[in-house]
C-alpha cells in the first residue's frame, strides 16, 4: 500500500511550490489507490508563524485535496504535529548516544562561533562542526552533566565511505560521508532538528515514498546515514524540480504571487490551479495542457516528472484560468464573482432580490473576458455604480460632432416610449436613429456607449442596454447632453 506525506512546517503562508508537491503527493496516492497523510512540522518554536497552518490547510480543501490522515482527520500514528511527538524524538535520540552512534555535545555558541571564524581564517570554503565533542571520554561527559552544562545531541557521521540511493526522478545519487558534519539531531531545549523528526516520522507513519521539493537533496547523507544507524529500511524519494520565474532565478515576490493565498485571493478558480500546478514539472506525455483532476489521477506518474528546474509562467497560468472561467456554468461565475463586487463596494453585503437579479443578468455579459474572477469589478463597473470612470478622450472626440445633439435626443425620447426594453427594439431604435440622421451606425453606437459606460469598449451594445434598463439609460444619456460643447 502506497503511503504518502505531506510535511509542511508552518514557518508561514505557504509558497506556490510547496502546495504543487501536497498536490504531487496526492495525486500519487489517489493513482496507486494509497494513503495521503499530512503531518505538521512545528519543531522550529523560532519559525512558528501564527496562522500558517490555517493557510496550509484551507490551500488544500480549497484545491479538493482531502487527508486521509492528519490534523483534524486524526488517524492510526495520532498526533500528526511534531511539537506533540517530542517524547518519541528524544528516545530515539538518546538511544543512538548509548549505541555510540550519536553523541552530546556540550560546545557554547560562543565555541561554535570561534570554530567557524578560525576554519575561516584558515581558508576553508565551507565551516564545519570539528567534531570535538565526539572526543570526550565518559567521564568527561559525566563531569559536564553533573556540572549541569546544557548540551546538545549530534548524529556521529561515519568518517568515510558513501551513501546512495536511487532517486524516482534523477536517479543514482552519491554523497560522500567525510563532506557531512556531525549534525544536531536534539537540541538543547529538547526539541528535535528537522533531520531527526522527519526520519522518526516517516519510519514510524510508514512512509513509502518521500515525495518532496529538491531543495532537501542535501539533506539525504543525513537521512540516509541515519535510517542505518537506526537499522530502518529506507523509504523510495523523488525529489521534484524547484520552480523558477521567467528569469530563471528561484520563483520569488518579484516574479509575481507566490503565497498561495494570494492567487486564491487574486481569483483564480480550484479546476485551473489545479491543472497548471500538476503541470509544474510532470506532463502527460504529449502536448495537451488542459487537463481535468480525474485525467491527471489516472494519468500521473514519478518517470515523466522532469528532474530539471520548472519555470512557472504567470501568464500561462492567466490563460488557463480564462479557460475555466469560460467554460464555468453562470450560476457558479455568479456565486464566485459577487463577492469581488462587494469588496469593490460596487454591491452591498447583503443583497436585495432585485440586486441580486441584476447582478445575474449583468456578470455573465463580460464571462468571455475574464482571466481571473477578480476581473470583473473593472469590467461591470459601470453597471453598479453611476459614477463613472470617464474617457475624456472619446468624449472629445464624439461629443464634437454635429449629430450628436439631435441624437441624444431623438434617442432619449425613442426610448422613454420603448417597450418592452429588448435588445431587438432596442437594436432597431440605435439603427433607426442613425438612419434618421443619416449617418453610420457606428456613429451612433459609439458615442452611446461612452455615455453609459463611460468608456469605448465592453459587452455587445443592444444588450448592455437592456440590461442597464431604461432607467438608467435615459439617465446617462441626459447626462451626457452636458458634455456638448456650446
Ligand atoms: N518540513 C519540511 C518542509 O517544510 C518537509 C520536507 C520534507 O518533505 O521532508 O518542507
Amino acid at each position: 500500500m502506497v503511503r504518502v506525506r505531506y510535511a509542511p512546517s508552518p514557518t508561514g503562508s505557504p509558497h506556490v511550490g510547496n502546495i504543487r508537491t501536497a498536490l504531487f503527493n496526492w495525486v500519487f496516492a489517489r493513482h496507486h489507490g494509497g494513503k495521503f497523510i499530512v503531518r505538521i512540522e512545528d519543531t522550529d518554536q523560532n519559525r512558528y508563524v501564527p496562522g500558517s497552518e490555517e493557510d496550509i490547510l484551507f490551500s488544500l480543501r480549497w484545491l479538493g485535496i482531502d487527508w486521509d490522515e492528519g490534523p483534524e482527520v486524526g488517524g492510526p500514528h495520532a498526533p500528526y504535529h511534531q511539537s506533540q511527538r517530542l517524547e518519541i524524538y528524544r528516545k530515539v535520540a538518546h538511544e543512538l548516544v548509548e549505541q555510540g552512534k550519536a553523541y552530546k555535545c556540550f560546545c557554547t555558541p560562543e565555541e561554535l562561533d570561534q570554530m567557524r571564524a578560525e576554519q575561516k581564517r584558515m581558508g576553508a570554503a565551507a565551516t564545519m562542526y570539528d567534531r570535538r565533542c565526539r572526543k570526550l571520554t565518559p567521564a568527561e561527559v559525566k563531569a559536564r552533566e553533573a556540572d549541569g552544562l546544557p548540551y546538545v545531541i549530534r548524529f556521529a557521521m561515519p568518517l568515510e565511505g558513501t551513501v546512495s540511493y536511487e532517486d524516482l526522478i534523477h536517479g543514482h545519487t552519491e554523497f560522500r560521508n567525510a563532506l557531512t558534519d556531525d549534525f544536531v539531531m536534539l537540541k538543547s531545549d529538547g526539541f528535535p532538528t528537522y533531520h531527526l523528526a522527519n526520519v522518526v516520522d516517516d519510519h514510524l507513519m510508514q512512509i513509502t515514498h518521500v515525495i518532496r521539493g529538491d531543495e532537501w537533496i542535501s539533506s539525504m547523507p543525513r537521512h540516509l546515514n541515519l535510517y542505518k544507524a537506526l537499522g530502518w529500511e529506507t523509504p523510495q524519494f523523488a525529489h521534484l524540480p524547484l520552480l523558477l520565474g521567467a528569469d530563471k532565478q528561484k520563483l520569488s515576490k518579484r516574479h509575481g504571487a507566490v503565497q498561495f493565498v494570494e492567487f486564491i485571493r487574486e481569483g483564480y478558480l480550484p479546476e485551473a490551479m489545479f491543472n497548471f500546478l500538476a503541470l509544474c514539472g510532470w506532463n502527460p506525455g504529449d502536448d495537451r495542457e488542459i487537463l481535468t483532476r480525474e485525467e491527471i489521477i489516472r494519468e500521473f506518474s514519478l518517470e515523466r516528472v522532469s528532474d530539471n528546474p520548472f519555470v512557472f509562467h504567470h501568464e500561462k497560468l492567466l490563460w488557463m484560468n480564462g479557460h475555466y472561467l469560460r467554460e464555468l456554468p453562470k450560476e457558479r461565475l455568479i456565486e464566485l464573482t459577487i463577492p469581488y463586487l462587494q469588496e469593490a463596494g460596487l454591491l452591498p453585503k447583503e443583497l436585495t432580490p432585485e440586486q441580486r437579479t441584476y447582478a445575474e443578468r449583468v456578470i455573465p455579459l463580460e464571462q468571455e473576458k475574464m482571466k481571473l474572477l477578480s476581473d470583473v469589478v473593472a469590467l461591470t463597473d459601470f453597471f453598479f455604480t453611476d459614477q463613472l470612470k470617464i474617457d475624456e478622450k472619446a468624449v472629445r472626440k464624439w461629443y464634437s460632432e454635429p449629430h450628436i445633439p439631435q441624437m441624444l435626443e431623438e434617442l432619449i425620447r425613442r426610448f422613454e416610449a420603448l417597450e418592452p426594453f429588448n435588445t431587438e427594439q432596442i437594436e432597431q431604435v440605435i439603427r433607426g436613429v442613425a438612419e434618421w440622421l443619416g449617418v453610420k451606425a457606428a456613429e451612433v453606437i459609439h458615442p452611446v456607449r461612452v455615455a453609459l459606460s463611460g468608456r469605448t469598449t465592453g459587452p455587445s451594445l443592444f444588450e448592455m442596454i437592456e440590461v442597464l434598463g431604461k432607467r438608467r439609460v435615459l439617465q446617462r444619456l441626459r447626462n451626457a447632453q452636458k458634455w456638448i460643447p456650446r
